[in-house]
């Protein structure tokens, strides 16, 4: 059947969307599939609804199927009718190398693959089709070749973001949970910097663990605040050091559920850490500054390492790059989970909580049901202040 066409439903650009704002805002927040953390356009949170707003295009029959799952809504009924089970193998992206990326299997076999025409022709403005990290199927190479071919993507859970040329790029998905490693002294806890960090992790849907490294080096009462800052907030925070162990097993348990990314400054402790917990392990968390001084784009392929312990690092060559990219004021305020409730209270529907009256974020500071601390964050970033350790 040569050529034959059929009619398939693909996501709409969303650029061409316009957004409308609601004051429902921690509902809208919730909603908020992960796909929107990746969109290139300046839109914000948006409802579920448009989310999965389709187009209707001609494509080959035959590669249809494939179509509709890098595209559609992460919808039961068609991810299960486009999956050939019989032809078609499940698997997770490790790597990706310019065209072709690594692809393991459950049982820990990896093929390199290719990625179906179509699928790549619906990469919006160049967004990369398949991430490090991707749940993806694909169709194993046929006998005498050695290379796969990826037949469809599935929807995204959780992603880390950088900036590239203008937009955002997924530099690895489905990413369970990032540690965001911050040391009790040397250099000592930055606040601003850990809410940079936690607001980047709400805005990929990463959930965040706030790791508190050095404790051998401080009186640990001293920084209880910080703990209790953050723990009533519901952030897993944990005390740990690599010079001790304290906190290690904590981590290492953390670590076996999943994909799990680490952020921080520069000297915190990332390279102990993870050396502690699976000595010989390099990663190549140092290359930070390296990448950053000379701005270049070539070294930043993520990677997917996998623990003995079972579960996955996620290693890329910048760990800085988890972090808050383009990201627009109307949407940082949901990214400061504490404010959620008191948006919908302030008396301009577009308040940025900054200089405004009747700001009730701002009451909830005064009243200390805001950490005043957290608050000063917000500003920094919502006036874009660059850290001085960032
Ligand atoms: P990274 O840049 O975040 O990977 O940090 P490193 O792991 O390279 O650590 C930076 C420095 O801090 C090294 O000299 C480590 O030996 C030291 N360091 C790391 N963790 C601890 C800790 O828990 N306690 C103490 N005392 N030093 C640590
Ligand atoms: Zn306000």
């Amino acid at each position: 059947m040569a050529n034959k066409k059929k009619k398939i439903r693909i996501a709409l650009n969303k650029n061409r969307q316009k957004r409308t704002r609601s004051n429902d805002f921690t509902r809208a927040f919730g909603d908020q599939t992960p796909a929107a953390a990746e969109s290139v356009s300046g839109e914000r949170v948006r409802p579920k609804g448009e989310m999965s707003r389709h187009r209707t295009i001609m494509a080959d029959a035959a590669e249809a199927t494939a179509s509709d799952a890098s595209s559609g809504p992460p919808d039961e009924s068609s991810s299960r009718r486009a999956v050939d089970q019989a032809a078609w193998t499940a698997g997770r992206v490790l790597r990706v190398h310019g065209l072709v990326s690594v692809v393991e299997t459950e049982d820990g076999r990896t093929f390199p693959c290719h990625v179906r025409r179509l699928l790549k022709s619906m990469a919006i403005d160049g967004r990369n089709v398949v991430a490090v990290g991707d749940r993806v199927w694909f169709r194993p190479p046929e006998k005498g070749g050695d290379e796969g071919f990826i037949e469809r993507v599935e929807a995204r859970q959780g992603v880390m973001t950088r900036g590239y040329r203008g937009r955002r790029h997924v530099l690895a998905a489905n990413v369970d949970a990032v540690f965001i490693v911050s040391a009790l002294a040397e250099p000592g806890v930055k606040i601003s910097l850990i809410d940079r960090y936690l607001a980047a992790a709400e805005l990929g849907g990463v959930r965040p663990v706030i790791v508190l490294n050095k404790a051998d080096l401080v009186d640990v009462s001293l920084y209880q605040w910080v703990v209790g800052l953050y723990t009533q907030l519901g952030y897993e925070t944990i005390v740990t050091s690599a010079a001790d162990g304290r906190g290690i097993d904590r981590l290492r348990g953390l670590l076996r559920q999943g994909v799990t990314a680490i952020s921080g400054q520069s000297g915190v402790g990332k390279s102990s850490l993870l050396n502690t917990i699976q000595p010989g392990l390099n990663l190549r968390v140092n290359e930070v500054s390296d990448w950053t001084s000379k701005g270049k784009h070539t070294t930043t392929t993520a990677e997917l390492i996998r623990l003995e312990g079972g579960g996955y690092v996620v290693d890329t060559p910048g760990l800085r790059q988890f972090e808050l990219w383009g990201v627009l004021p109307g949407e940082l305020e949901g990214c400061f989970i504490e404010f959620r409730p008191f948006i919908p209270l302030c008396r301009f529907p577009d308040c940025s909580h900054t200089h405004e009256h009747r700001c009730a974020v701002k009451d909830a500071v005064y009243w200390g049901w805001i950490h005043s601390g957290r608050y000063e964050s917000y500003l920094k970033l919502y006036h874009q202040k660059p850290d001085d350790g960032s």
